[in-house]
């Protein structure tokens, strides 16, 4: 099934010059969001994870329902201050200052296999800095993956793992 029907383009979203790639079609199609779960889960499954890291917060949609799929764990990857207890952080650059993301400090075991999913690579810099959160923790991560990756701005080059994507830009 292709999905790209399903994939609204929304023109200065959400600053001017962006185009937005917008996956509430998809999500509102019950019959493209069960296609899209099944063809991101035949990518992932080669991987063999035992647990799921889901990138806030759009990626927590896409996330917890393959981890059904597959029979494996899901985590939150969180913007800082979002997760109760203890906490493992990681601060990264961005264009103009810093930002920290979190994983709880019990949710990954030492050399558990871990696969990080998002809805959108674009820069890959939020999926970078998630790799390395993940494997501070002790995480073997495997591979990474996007229903969308936007190629032109090369995001893939910038985590040296495996990454799969459903539909290119
Ligand atoms: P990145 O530049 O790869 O760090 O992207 C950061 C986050 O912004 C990703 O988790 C995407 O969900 C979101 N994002 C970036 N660019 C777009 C876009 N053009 N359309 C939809 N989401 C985007």
């Amino acid at each position: 099934m292709d999905l790209k029907p399903f994939i609204r383009d929304v023109q200065d979203f959400p600053k001017p010059g962006i185009l937005f790639r917008d996956i509430s079609p998809l999500l509102a199609d019950k019959d493209a969001w069960r296609a899209t779960i099944k063809q991101l889960a035949d990518l992932v499954r080669p991987y063999k994870p035992e647990m799921l890291a889901g990138i806030e917060s759009r990626g927590f949609l896409v996330t917890a329902p393959l981890a059904l799929e597959l029979g494996c764990g899901f985590m939150m990857v969180r913007k800082r201050g979002k997760l109760p207890g203890g906490t493992i952080p990681h601060t990264y650059s961005l264009e103009y200052g810093t930002d920290t993301i979190e994983i709880q400090d019990n949710a990954v075991k030492k050399g558990q296999r871990v696969v990080i999913l998002d809805d959108v690579l674009a820069t890959g810099g939020t999926l970078a800095a998630a790799v390395s959160l993940l494997r501070k923790a002790g995480g073997d991560v495997r591979a990474a993956a996007c229903i969308i990756e936007l190629t032109f701005l090369d995001g893939r080059k910038r985590v040296d793992l495996p990454f799969e994507a459903l539909v290119q830009y």
